[in-house]
């Protein structure tokens, strides 16, 4: 469909018509499975603080809703566009269908640069969306949750916004949100945590050693930092090289992965980090070591990156980090990179914010350990699923974890009907 023309939902789509084929699936199937239930675009004025009005262009974009609510997470980045957002939607569809949720997918965004707004006009623009968006939100309709530039204070003035308008507090309209007004404990980390819980169980499977280990990483936000700072204190894996959009740091002997955090949380990027040299952003990926996570942006293991990858482990922290040519060249050397695609490698976000939904309904809330064996039981199933399922048909990882996914979507909508 010509409105979401977009690298991304080409990529998305090549994808899903893999795994048709695959599985099968009738004809008149496929174009319901794929195409969005709904999308919504919104022109958000602000008045900034130099006394200018911006408008800003906001999406959201719900995927389907055979097996519940959609849920997804709400991205403020320059590059948001209708076309990443849909394609984002349907990859959190197979995702949540994976792990077994009740949800179908959704994501939504602002094309903005939060890095160069003041906290007033960030907070401006974040009330303003979500207003725009109250009348196709709610607990049971569509949750949303952080993603890129987005964290626990933007869910919180979403979580206020909505709850203004409705006379009373409904933390369950939103997940991510801080502690104090009803997300739960295990959030912020659920997703880097969930990262480092696969990593080590294909630590398991190969039998590897953490202590024994390198790891290089790209993003150093929610997502890679925890994974980083799990993978280096728990398990004793040394992380060589880390960057993010501002830098790139190798070294060798290992990095500090405390001193990093708290320079980014000085300084608001790795940029003048001086825990090792500086390198090119290109570098990064393809240098020698046990596991890469790239944990920021989609799309930048290109066919060329992957011809050139250097890991034994590709742990796909971000969304749609692996082009499908790119994909084909990871299959060839299958037996060279075990990949742990992204819709099972990241799905701790989304889970743990299911968690949150769940507690916020029933206003009983779970304590970090209660929040963590859950998390890691779900993981645990949807790996071993993953895996029985790819060694059994001889097919690769994404295609069997996708497959899983998809499969369980096309059983709710066959037996509900038409309509979602
Ligand atoms: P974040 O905003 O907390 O951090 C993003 C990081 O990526 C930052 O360090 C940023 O500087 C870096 N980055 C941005 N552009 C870059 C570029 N061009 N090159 C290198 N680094 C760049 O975001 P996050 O929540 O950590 O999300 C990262 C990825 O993980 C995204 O793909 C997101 O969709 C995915 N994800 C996030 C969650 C979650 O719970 N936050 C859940 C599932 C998937």
């Amino acid at each position: 469909m010509e409105i979401y023309k977009d690298p991304a939902f080409d990529m998305a789509c090549e994808q899903f018509r893999i795994v048709a084929d695959y599985l099968n699936i009738d004809q008149n199937l496929r174009q319901r499975l794929l195409m969005p239930k709904r999308a919504i675009t919104m022109t958000l004025p602000v008045h900034m603080d130099n006394g200018s009005t911006m408008i800003f262009q906001g999406y959201r974009v719900q995927h389907h809703l055979a097996l519940g609510p959609t849920k997804g997470g709400t991205r403020f980045h320059p590059n948001v566009s209708l076309g990443e957002v849909a394609a984002l939607a349907v990859w959190m569809s197979w995702k949540c269908a994976l792990a077994g949720l009740p949800y179908g997918g959704a994501k939504g965004g602002i094309t903005l640069d939060p890095a160069s707004l003041s906290a007033r006009e960030l907070e401006t623009v974040s009330r303003r969306y979500m207003q725009e968006m109250i009348p196709f939100v709610g607990a049971r309709t569509d949750i949303m949750g952080p993603d890129m530039g987005t964290g626990e204070q933007v869910m919180a003035w979403f979580m206020d916004t909505y709850s203004v308008h409705v006379g009373y507090a409904v933390p369950e309209i939103v997940t991510g949100k801080p502690v104090s007004i009803g997300g739960t404990i295990g959030r912020r980390e659920a997703t880097g945590r969930g990262v480092a819980y696969l990593v080590e169980r294909v630590f398991d499977t190969l039998k590897m050693r953490g202590d024994e280990s390198t790891a290089v990483i790209q993003g150093f936000g929610n997502v890679g930092s925890v994974a980083a700072d799990w993978l280096a204190h728990h398990d004793g894996v040394k992380i060589i090289a880390i960057g993010d959009a501002f830098a790139n740091v190798y070294n060798a002997g290992g990095i500090d992965i405390l001193a990093a955090l708290e320079h980014v949380r000085r300084r608001g990027s790795l940029a003048g980090y001086g825990g090792g040299e500086m390198i090119a952003a290109d570098e990064l990926l393809t240098l020698k070591c046990d596991v890469l996570i790239p944990a920021a942006l989609e799309r930048v293991i290109t066919a060329e990156v992957a011809t050139k990858l250097q890991c034994r482990i590709l742990a796909e922290g971000a969304n749609g980090p692996t082009t499908t040519d790119a994909d084909q060249i990871l299959f060839q050397r299958w037996e060279e990179i075990f990949v742990i695609p992204d819709i099972l490698c990241n799905a701790g976000g989304v889970i743990v914010s299911y968690f949150e939904w769940v507690q916020d309904l029933q206003n009983f809330f779970w304590s970090e350990t209660e929040v963590t064996d859950r998390l890691f039981r779900i993981l645990e199933g949807a790996f071993t699923g993953m895996l029985k399922r790819a060694r059994g048909q001889k097919i690769p990882h994404r295609i069997a974890a996708m497959s899983i996914g998809v499969e369980r979507v096309v059983a709710a909508k066959v037996s509900r009907g038409l309509f979602p």
